[in-house]
């Protein structure tokens, strides 16, 4: 069952109604961090008087005994849209995201320079792998916490906030300890308990879509986060595995104006790994901003034919300048309802 406080009720009318609950032994999830407070009750079985007792209860707009498989990720929960503060940035703003960086960190000092060549171009958060999942145990598997130090120190001297990857519960102190944005990857998008562990820190949650995962999947995995509490979550559509071996994935822009239409969360597109072709990084941001995306993620390096990993999806440092040019004026034409209007 989902309770759907109003827009003003009190905190007081909130609580009480949570209290009301608890003391009847029921588990609740609230989510109140803007907007109407949304409490979801699980636990136990739910009476037959309980829905009827809920909605007569202060405060209280709607109750709704069969929710839908992600009702705090859906859009009705919060139709304003979730704007999600990242230091002086934010994403699922009017204003593009733009994150970019190297796909894993290599060197501190290469690193800081990335991040002083993505910003001038625009980039309002700096990415860098320091736990990395690859397909081979043999394969460079990052510099672990060295990494996300040299990521805290390219911040220091940037401004720019950092995202990194989280691959494993037992980590998510320590990363979220040098990290403004935890990034959960493709392979872990359905690992429960790392979600669930996300979902205890104070850090916003860059959720990105599991590459055999169906968009009702996805949204499921965000609930878990949003259940437990963090309501920071930006979902990253990276690319699927279809029939076609043509490009590394398929970038699947059908889900950005449906995410747009099913959730308040805000998308981000990532042209790198959807395509895994340097050529195709400049044309499907582009086309992720036309399909109503509030930003982009962005493989970058100085010598990508060298880079340690990802190479070939990895754009030049000075290529981030116009595909941040073309997404803020895309982005501009999308919010004022050209060529098409996509929900707020
Ligand atoms: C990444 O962004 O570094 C990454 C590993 O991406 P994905 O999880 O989408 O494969
Ligand atoms: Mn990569």
């Amino acid at each position: 069952m989902l309770i759907t406080m109003k827009a003003d009720a009190s905190t007081q009318a909130t609580d009480s109604v949570i209290n009301m609950l608890t003391g009847r032994g029921f588990e609740v999830h609230t989510i109140r961090s803007s907007g109407a407070a949304v409490i979801g009750v699980n636990g136990k079985p739910i009476p037959e008087d309980l829905p009827s007792s809920m909605q007569i209860a202060d405060g209280v707009s709607h109750v709704d005994l069969h929710p839908s498989k992600y009702p705090l990720a859906a859009r009705s929960s919060r139709p304003e849209g979730t704007v999600v503060r990242v230091g002086e940035t934010t994403i699922g703003g009017l204003e593009p995201a733009i994150i970019a960086g190297p796909c894993v960190i290599e060197t501190e000092d290469e690193l800081i320079s990335i991040a002083q060549g993505v910003k001038r171009h625009g980039a309002t958060l700096l990415r860098g792998g320091a736990f990395k999942p690859r397909t081979s145990p043999y394969s460079f598997q990052g510099h672990g916490e060295l990494g996300l130090e040299m990521l805290a120190k390219a911040r220091e001297e940037t401004g720019l906030p950092v995202v990194t990857e989280v691959m494993e519960p037992g980590a998510v102190e320590m990363v979220a300890h040098y990290a403004d944005v935890l990034q959960i990857g493709s392979r872990n998008m359905m690992n429960f308990p790392l979600l669930r562990a996300v979902s205890q820190v104070d850090k916003p949650v860059l959720l990105k879509r599991g590459f055999a995962a169906t968009i009702e999947e996805w949204l499921q995995s965000a609930e878990y986060i949003l259940a437990g509490g963090n309501d920071r979550v930006i979902l990253c559509e990276r690319g699927i595995r279809s029939f076609d071996q043509a490009t590394r994935f398929t970038l699947d822009l059908n889900a950005v104006p449906l995410l747009r239409e099913l959730t308040h969360l805000p998308v981000v597109v990532d042209p790198s790994h959807g395509t895994g072709r340097r050529e195709m990084v400049a044309p499907m941001s582009a086309a992720g901003m036309a399909a109503g995306a509030h930003g982009l993620i962005i493989e970058v390096h100085p010598q990508p034919d060298t880079a340690m990993c990802d190479g070939p999806q990895t754009i030049y440092v000075d290529d981030l300048a116009g595909i941040v040019s073309h997404a803020r004026t895309i982005s501009a034409m999308m919010s004022t309802g050209v060529p098409t209007k996509v929900p707020a």
